[in-house]
C-alpha cells in the first residue's frame, strides 16, 4: 500500500472518527502486510532524503485507520530509556493492542501533540497517564508481548490506541483553558 502524506486520511474525513476493529490472530497475510508498510512508513519518514522524496511527514506511529482500513493494527518505533538508562529504540508492529492498566498519575508532552491526520493548529496539554501496561500481538517478535511503557513511549501508545476508537489528541485538550495546571503530571 502507497502511504504517504497525500494517502493519509486527515480529520476532515469523517472516516477518521470510525471504531478500529481486532484482527484475527494467528495475522493473515494482508494483515501483516499492512502492518510492515505502516512501520516501513514511520521508519522511513525519520529519514529526511526519503521524506522529502516520498512525501512523508515524520512521525513515530501510525495507526490502520489513518490509511483507511478500520482494524488495530499500529506500527510505533520511539526513542526510549532501558532500565538501566541507556537510549535505545523501541519498535513495535502491534496487533490488537489493549491498555490493561494505567497509573493515577498524569503526564503530557510539553510541547504538544501532533497527528499524521491533522494539518490544524490545535495547542494545549493533551493530558494521558504516565505510564501504561499494554497486552498485544508483536509481529516483529511474533509473540503476545506485555509493554510497560512509561514517558513518551506510554504517550505514543496511548496516541495510537486512541485512534481505534475514533479519538485524536486534541478531543483531550481542555478547550477553555488548554494549558491549565494538571497537578502532579509528568511533564515530558
Ligand atoms: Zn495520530
Amino acid at each position: 500500500m502507497l502511504i504517504n502524506n497525500d494517502t493519509i486520511i486527515k480529520d476532515n474525513d469523517p472516516f477518521i472518527r470510525e471504531k478500529s476493529m481486532p484482527v484475527e490472530l494467528p495475522l493473515s497475510d494482508e494483515d501483516r502486510a499492512l502492518l510492515q508498510d505502516l512501520y516501513n512508513y514511520v521508519k522511513d519518514s525519520t529519514d529526511p532524503e526519503k521524506a522529502e522524496k516520498f512525501n512523508l511527514r515524520p512521525a513515530v506511529g501510525i495507526s490502520a485507520i489513518q490509511v483507511g482500513v478500520p482494524k488495530q493494527l499500529t506500527a510505533v518505533i520511539v526513542p526510549t530509556l532501558d532500565k538501566d538508562g541507556n537510549e535505545i529504540t523501541a519498535e513495535f508492529m502491534l496487533a490488537n493492542p489493549k491498555i490493561v492498566s494505567q497509573s493515577v498519575q498524569p503526564a503530557y508532552l510539553d510541547s504538544g501533540e501532533g497527528c499524521l491526520s491533522v494539518e490544524g493548529e490545535h495547542e494545549g496539554h493533551v493530558v494521558r497517564s504516565a505510564r501504561i501496561k499494554v497486552r498485544a500481538y508483536d509481529a516483529i517478535t511474533d509473540q503476545e508481548i506485555e509493554i510497560r511503557a512509561r514517558g513518551y513511549l506510554a504517550i505514543v501508545l496511548q496516541h495510537e490506541i486512541d485512534h481505534f476508537s475514533g479519538t485524536l489528541f486534541y478531543d483531550k485538550i481542555d478547550h477553555d483553558d488548554p494549558y491549565k495546571e494538571i497537578p502532579g503530571a509528568l511533564v515530558i
